[in-house]
This record gives C-alpha cells, structure tokens and sequence, in this order.
C-alpha cells in the first residue's frame, strides 16, 4: 500500500480504538501485503455497531448499513468499514438473508471465504489467523474456511473467486476445496452474468490466464453450452491449447479478440456475445473491431488468385479499405495477433499467405501489411482534401446517400495511392466517377 493510504487507514483504526471499540487491517490488503503485492485499497473491520462508526467520522458514507458497512473518508482515501458479523441463510447462493452483528472478530473471520482472505491485523502488526492462511499463503493454495461444499453452497460466486485467486495468484486449489467446488459447481447458475463476468474478467486480464483457463475447463464452471455460455468443455479446450500467447499481450481487448477467435467466435458473434456477458460499450465493440479486420483480410485472401499478376495490388487495397472501415487502432491490434501467430509454433489464428508475386518479398505477413499501413498518406474522410459540400457544389446535386458513397471512394483511391491527396485532382475524379455513373 502507498504509506499514505496505510497512515489514513492507521488514523482510522486509531479513532476507533480510541472510541472504546477494536479495529484491524482485514482481508484481501494483508493477504496482498505478506504476498509483496500491490494493495489497492484496505478494508477494516471492527466490533463498533454502524451507527457508532458513523458517530465517530464526519466524513462517511453509509453504503450498506443492513450488512454493517460504512465507508469512511480519511485524508482522501476511503475505506470500508464492517462491523464483526455472522451470516445465516443464502437460500439463492448468493446472498445471506440474515445477518448478525457479533463480537469476536475470529466469528467474523470465519464467515469468509478463503484462510488467505480471513486474517486480520491490528495496529500492533500481529495477524489474527485462526485458519492457517499464513501457512497457506507460504504453501501457494487456496483452501476455503470450513467446509468447502457447504460454503460453495452458500454463495456459488465463491467458486469463481476459488479460480480467480488460483489463477491471479497462480496457487494451487486445496484437494478438499476442489472437491467441493465439483460437488456445487451447477449452483454456479444462480449467480447474476455480471458477476460471472467480473470474474472471468480478472481471470483473462490477470497475469496468468492460461491457468485460470485450464481450471476453468477442468472445473466445469463455466460452458453450459448455452447463452450467455455457449461454449462446450471441447472447444474451452481447444482455446486453451491454441492461445499460448494470451498472458503476453498487453492490451485486455487483445485478449478478448484472441480469446474469442480462437473459440471460433466470428465477428458478429463476439460482438453478440460480449454484449450478453455485459461488457462495457467501448471494449467490446473494439474488441468486435479487431475480429472484423480479420474478416475482411481473409475475404480478401480467399478471393485472391495468386495466377493474376494484379493479385497483390488487389490485396493491397482490400487491406487498405479494411483499415478505414474498421479503424487503424484495430487493424494495428490485429497485427499484432497475427505477428505473434507468426513468431508462434502453435498459432491460434491461421497466417494465411499472401500469393506470391513477384513484387512481393518473402518473409513475415504482419510485416508486409504493417507496412501498407504505413505508407497510407491518410486515414480518415476528415484528412480528404475535399468535403462533402464541395463536391455537391461541383456536381450540381442535392445531397444524399451518393455523396458518402462518393467520399469513401475517393479516400480509398487516396489512401492506396492511386491519386494524390489535392483538391483539384480529387474534383476531376469526381467528375470522371460521376460521368461513369451515368
Ligand atoms: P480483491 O479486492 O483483490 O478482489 P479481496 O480479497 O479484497 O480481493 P473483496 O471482494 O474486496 O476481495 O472482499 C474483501 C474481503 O471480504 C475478502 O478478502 C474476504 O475476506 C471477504 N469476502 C469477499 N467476498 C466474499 C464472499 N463471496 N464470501 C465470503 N467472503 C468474502
Ligand atoms: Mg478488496
């Protein structure tokens, strides 16, 4: 933790104590601190009741006041507070019906999850671990508090985070805690898809997702051959053998675009699939974007006769019109697939080939195209040295569809070079277009 963040939280603890109440670091901060990691936020908890927590801060928030939580603002940062608390009841596998506030801390420890998320520390910096998660944590396993199955039982999301912790951590699962989870993995079915995707999410982005795929597959969580799953176990591991690379690339979209190529997801249904899984707008439609530029290259490519002498100025163009239409920024992300495909001994996307030309050199695909890219002298309709008004007047027409159609012509004769980026020669072509129409 920043020593700022560990001093604010240390101000509250101290206002606690000093209120007559106990107080101590909880949960996934100390865990995250005895691994050496970064610790991004701290959790307290405490024997004060709610209300003698909001009683004694100014600055909080009562953000679950049933469950005993208040988040206090100290010194800019904030931190959850919880007060000792027992669960009863999760008749949905997910959230308890009752709750009772306690207090022994060790009965609040108890009530969670994993022995490494349930120790505490007070401001002395002695851990409070009935459960053994100190020796679990040196052992590099995830074992659940008490009875695997009935804790799984309670609340099904745990099975996800038994993985996820697995897989961000790369420990191993506890033989008990496995089995338990295989025994309530169906309850899974019960927890709301935006959870389920948070999880997977940490899984795919985290710094091993291979494994937490491999435990993914082997657990059974996850394909139920279904919506918003539609995966069967087959082809989860068929993913899991071809994305080799996936813990390499930097870029979570990446990851997502692979990921989804590889289980065979076209553009379309990635697109669909990502929008079922609730992902944010943004990363999933360019994660969408970067399937579609494969699409098209490999349209172009199966269109391609290697025989015709134009055959590569043909795929220089279609390439060309791909990266307007779907964007530079995808394209580049797609090259960056493919060059790792090529650098691959098992490649998760097919390479294709390019017809061998004379006028093409040999070697890399992702290179050859990376440098049609670059020699694109623009981009965009905003870069034309022409607009839309223009030409209208010039053609003495009324705006309407055929102008776009007209523009998007004219910027991909631009960008592929065939006509130079200048207001006059762009007019001519126009007029020429034009007169072809007719
Ligand atoms: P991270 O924040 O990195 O995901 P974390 O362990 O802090 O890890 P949180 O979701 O922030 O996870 O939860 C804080 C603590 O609350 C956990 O360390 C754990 O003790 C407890 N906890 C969270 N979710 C559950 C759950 N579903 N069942 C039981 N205990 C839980
Ligand atoms: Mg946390």
């Amino acid at each position: 933790a920043s020593s700022g963040m560990a001093e604010a939280a240390g101000t509250v603890i101290t206002g606690l104590l000093d209120g007559g109440h106990e107080a101590y670091f909880v949960g996934g901060c100390l865990r995250d601190e005895l691994l050496g990691r970064p610790v991004h936020d701290m959790d307290l908890t405490t024997s004060a009741l709610p209300e003698e927590v909001m009683a004694l801060f100014p600055r909080c928030v009562p953000t679950g006041l049933a469950h005993g939580t208040v988040t206090v603002l100290q010194d800019g940062y904030s931190f959850e507070v919880t007060t000792y608390r027992t669960e009863s009841g999760y008749a949905d596998h997910r959230r308890p019906e009752h709750v009772f506030f306690v207090s022994d801390v060790k009965e609040d420890l108890r009530r969670r999850d994993f022995t490494i998320n349930a120790m505490c520390s007070g401001m002395d910096g002695v851990l409070v671990d009935p459960f053994g998660g100190e020796r679990d944590l040196q052992l590099r396993r995830i074992r659940c508090v008490g009875k695997a199955e009935e804790r799984f039982g309670e609340d099904a999301l745990r099975m996800l985070r038994c993985v996820r912790f697995a897989s961000v951590l790369d420990f191993a699962i506890a033989k008990n805690t496995w089995r338990g989870l295989m025994r309530q993995r169906d309850k899974l079915a019960h927890i709301a898809v935006e959870r389920v995707r948070a999880e997977v999410e940490r899984i795919v982005e985290g710094p091993h997702p291979q494994r937490g795929l491999g435990l993914l597959l082997r657990s059974g969580l996850l394909p139920r051959g279904k919506a918003p799953f539609p995966w069967t176990g087959s082809d989860l591991a068929a993913a899991a053998a071809r994305t080799a690379g996936l813990g390499d690339l930097q870029d979570a979209r990446l990851r997502w675009a692979l990921l989804l190529h590889a289980l065979g997801s076209s553009a379309a249904a990635a697109d669909e699939l990502l929008r079922a899984w609730t992902f944010p707008g943004a990363a999933r439609s360019s994660a969408a974007a970067v399937l579609r530029v494969r699409e098209a290259w490999d349209a172009a490519l199966s269109s391609a006769r290697p025989e015709d002498p134009g055959a590569t100025e043909g795929l220089r163009r279609r390439w060309i019109a791909a990266v307007l239409a779907h964007g530079q920024s995808a394209a580049e992300g797609w090259l960056t697939l493919l060059a790792a495909a090529e650098a691959s001994a098992a490649p998760a996307i097919s390479t294709g080939a390019v017809p061998a030309g004379q006028d093409v050199p040999a070697g890399p695909r992702a290179q050859l195209l990376r440098s049609w890219t670059a020699a694109m002298p623009l981009r965009s309709l905003a870069e034309l040295a022409v607009t839309g008004h223009e030409l209208a007047e010039l053609l003495q027409k009324r705006p309407g569809p055929w102008l776009g159609v007209l523009l998007h012509k004219l910027l991909l004769a631009a960008a592929a070079g065939a006509i130079a980026n200048d207001k006059q020669l762009l007019l001519q072509e126009a007029q020429r277009m034009d007169r072809d129409e007719q």
